[in-house]
């Protein structure tokens, strides 16, 4: 399958697309991204994601590399030189090339875009859902802006690691007061005992997912009851249900966390439902 890239300016063959060795992002972790799900060849809440970009980007004082406008053109290029029908696409932009320095290099130093798209297994993706993952949980030793979408993800990493190497499919962060935080790479929920469905506010403790707040949107629009509240290990222990939310993979739901059942260990009904109605919600680029 031929693939390219987008990488500062032009679009490169995959195996061609390099970035400097003094890009601000291999160096430091200088850097924001954003992962977009792509549907029947359309962006998906590609509004909002540019929207979060640039606040992330704003929050690290870091230059936008180009308008939303022509940021929009790139992904959507992106996707259709390489084919995508269902996928998603990532962008990432650095701080741009300068030698190395912890401090900010000069302010004309341009930031650095690079970005890629790649094709889903539907079916897989669909068959996962059907029949729920496994969660295991660690504690949140992260920073305190994980609401900023950094490239900065060694401890997402490790926990994902931790979650595969004991066969699950992520790992939920607990923060110091017992309350779960959300996922390495997706936005954590229950359904309580009393059929309240519950997830965390999106405070500085956790990134605003946006399939986080378009299934808000379906919750809304289905008269759900709901509550946005940190809930803790031991409620999600005892959850009805449980389920995790991503642009790569929407609603995913839950039936194990540290190896316990929840609920009776298979998706549950308001976690299929939402997968289910979670597009009728979304913003989809017709362009
Ligand atoms: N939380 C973290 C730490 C993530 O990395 C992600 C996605 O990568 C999410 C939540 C979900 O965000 P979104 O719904 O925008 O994909």
């Amino acid at each position: 399958m031929f693939r390219v890239a987008y990488v500062n300016g032009r679009y490169r063959p995959y195996r061609e697309a390099m970035v400097h060795v003094e890009d601000r992002g291999y160096q430091f972790s200088d850097g924001v991204y954003e992962v977009c799900e792509v549907r029947e060849g359309h962006l998906v809440d590609e509004r909002r994601h540019l929207a979060r970009l640039r606040r992330s980007l704003d929050a690290l004082k870091m230059a936008a590399p180009m308008t939303d406008a022509a940021l929009a053109t790139v992904l959507r290029e992106t996707v259709a030189r390489n084919r995508v029908r269902n996928g998603i696409v990532y962008l990432q932009v650095s701080r741009g090339v300068a030698r190395r320095d912890h401090a900010f290099p000069a302010a004309h130093t341009a930031p650095a875009i690079v970005v890629t798209a790649r094709q889903l297994d539907r079916s897989r993706q669909e068959r996962e859902a059907a029949e729920g993952v496994a969660v295991v949980t660690l504690p949140d030793n992260r920073w305190g802006r994980v609401d900023i979408k950094s490239i900065s993800l060694l401890p997402n990493i490790l926990a994902k690691q931790a979650a595969r190497e004991q066969g699950a499919r992520e790992a939920w962060f607990v923060d110091r007061d017992g309350f779960v935080t959300e996922g390495s790479s997706s936005n954590a929920w229950i359904v309580a005992q009393d059929g309240t469905l519950l997830t965390r506010p999106a405070d500085q403790g956790i990134l605003r997912g946006i399939a986080r707040t378009v299934v808000l949107d379906v919750v809304k629009g289905h008269g759900l009851r709901f509550q946005e509240r940190p809930f803790t290990l031991e409620e999600a222990y005892r959850a009805r249900e449980a389920f995790m939310t991503a642009a790569s993979q929407i609603v995913l739901p839950v039936v194990r966390i540290d190896g316990r059942p929840i609920g009776r260990g298979m998706p549950g009904p308001i976690a299929t439902a939402l997968r289910h109605d979670f597009h009728q919600y979304a913003e989809v680029s017709r362009a």
